[in-house]
């Protein structure tokens, strides 16, 4: 086991991997830019290394300065936690090649899924339905029509290299393909530096429903369930919960086997979550996400495993600590993402927290890096914390989630708090009854019809 963990994020994530290491016996040592100085990740850890300036591509995206830290304190294995250098595969190969663990899978692994193209023709492979398409790159037009014509319209022009929907565009019909596929293209070239493209039929009301598995490096994997992330703006997930309302017990234990089954065959070590759209009984892979993911608590909740904990274990060589007959399911959990920016506008709200009081009592968690008096510095993504009820029932949980944010304090800021406190007087979100789009549409309606 590792006797020293460099933890390479900040915020809510790194106390998160820090709680971990500390209930393994594991020390600690915080990285942080000069505008974390005061963090709580810096003031829990037992070391803590200033890296750089407040730009992340200066500090926390900053390799040199990562190794520097790791030589001057000894650590002897880094976490990435999500977001940041957690899907870098050149990362991965510098700390191997430095005699450093990175805790994760392997570079190739990362390269792998990280390219869309080569994902979906690994999975497919393995036996993971995927969503009808090309097979691999469409470079013409006119391959573009004659695929088109197969799988029927709509469809989506995807990019091989996409993020965070860029480079997608959809066509409703022959003669918007040409404009989708080269303003998809361009989109593409201007954020990834590559324009390679992919087509895929375009889903009109699925939902987002991600299976979690680890695996062990050995050939052996195993699934801890789904969770269900439709509800999202701007391809960002805002609420998650587990199990997904729209699966029964017979549906979930075929999909998590086949995933399972796949990963397995991978040789893949770590956790990862393998992405799908859900329509109509049928779940079609869009991607894998080769590390942790900031909704796994929902997961922690309804298995009571500790995923970081099993991170760490696998990375250092060892077992998993279960089996999948192992694993059971208990209850229903969400998770609200708490954000720094107004529940109406969405404009980021950083500034000083004058007051914090966070919710407690059976079934709440409360995963945060905030405390009161806390300046939240402008210069990284909005997350603030993320509050995680359980109960033995969806109801139960609803009512608990509302309970939990009515004591729920944060002066001094603007939050997404108000925001779950009104989608939980959602006819369609207390039937569990949402897709993708949902949120979306919900937050164009104009207030007086909410
Ligand atoms: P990215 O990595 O850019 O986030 P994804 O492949 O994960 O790209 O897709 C992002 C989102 O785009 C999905 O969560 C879903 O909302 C939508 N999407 C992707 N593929 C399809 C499809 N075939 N049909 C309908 N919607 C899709």
């Amino acid at each position: 086991m590792f006797d020293k963990i460099l933890i390479a994020n900040r915020g809510e994530i790194a106390l998160r991997i820090q709680r971990a290491c500390k209930e393994l016996g594991i020390s600690t040592v915080a990285i942080h830019s000069t505008a974390d100085e005061d963090a709580m990740h810096v003031r829990l850890a037992d070391e803590s290394v200033c890296i750089g300036p407040p730009a992340a591509n200066k500090s926390y995206l900053n390799i040199p300065e990562i190794l520097a830290a790791c030589e001057i304190t000894g650590a002897d294995a880094v976490h990435p936690g999500y977001g940041f250098l957690s899907e870098n595969a050149r990362f991965a190969e510098i700390l191997e090649d430095h005699d450093l663990t990175f805790i994760g899978p392997t570079a190739e692994h990362i390269r792998q899924m990280g390219d869309k193209i080569t994902a979906k023709d690994t999975v497919k492979k393995l036996g993971i339905p995927v969503v009808p398409g090309s097979d691999g790159e469409v470079k013409t037009l006119s391959e573009a029509k004659k695929i088109a014509k197969q799988i029927g319209y709509p469809v989506l022009l995807k990019a091989a290299a996409g993020g965070g929907g860029r480079g997608m565009k959809v066509a409703n019909s022959e003669s918007e393909l040409s404009v989708a596929l080269s303003t998809a293209k361009a989109e593409s070239k201007a954020a990834f530096g590559d324009d390679a493209m992919y087509m895929e039929k375009y889903l009109g009301k699925p939902r987002h429903i991600e299976v979690q598995v680890i695996g062990d490096g050995k050939g052996h994997a195993v699934h801890l369930g789904e969770r269900d992330c439709s509800l999202q703006r701007r391809h960002q997930k805002v609420w998650e919960e587990a199990p997904s309302p729209a699966l029964n017990s017979a549906e979930r234990e075929k999909i998590g086997g086949i995933v399972a089954k796949a990963i397995g065959d991978l040789g893949y070590r770590g956790a990862g979550t393998i992405e799908f759209l859900y329509e109509n009984g049928e779940f079609f892979f869009i991607e894998m996400n080769t590390r942790l993911q900031v909704e796994h608590p929902v997961t922690e909740m309804i298995t009571g495993l500790d995923l970081v904990i099993e991170q760490i274990r696998v990375a250092a060589g060892a077992p998993l600590s279960f089996t999948q007959e192992d694993v059971s399911f208990r209850g229903h959990s969400i998770e609200c993402r708490i954000n720094a920016e107004n529940a109406r506008t969405f404009m980021p709200s950083p500034g000083k927290i004058n007051y914090f009081h966070p919710p407690g009592g059976l079934g709440v968690r409360v995963d945060s890096g905030v405390y009161q008096g806390y300046s939240i510095p402008p210069y990284y993504d909005s997350l603030i914390g993320k509050l995680i009820v359980h109960g033995k029932t969806r109801n139960e949980c609803m009512m608990r989630l509302k309970r939990a944010l009515s004591e729920f304090v944060i002066d001094g800021i603007d939050t997404t708090i108000p925001l779950f406190v009104d989608l939980l007087n959602e006819q369609d979100i207390i039937n569990g009854a949402y897709d993708i789009h949902w949120l979306e549409q919900y937050l164009a309606k104009p207030v007086k019809e909410k």
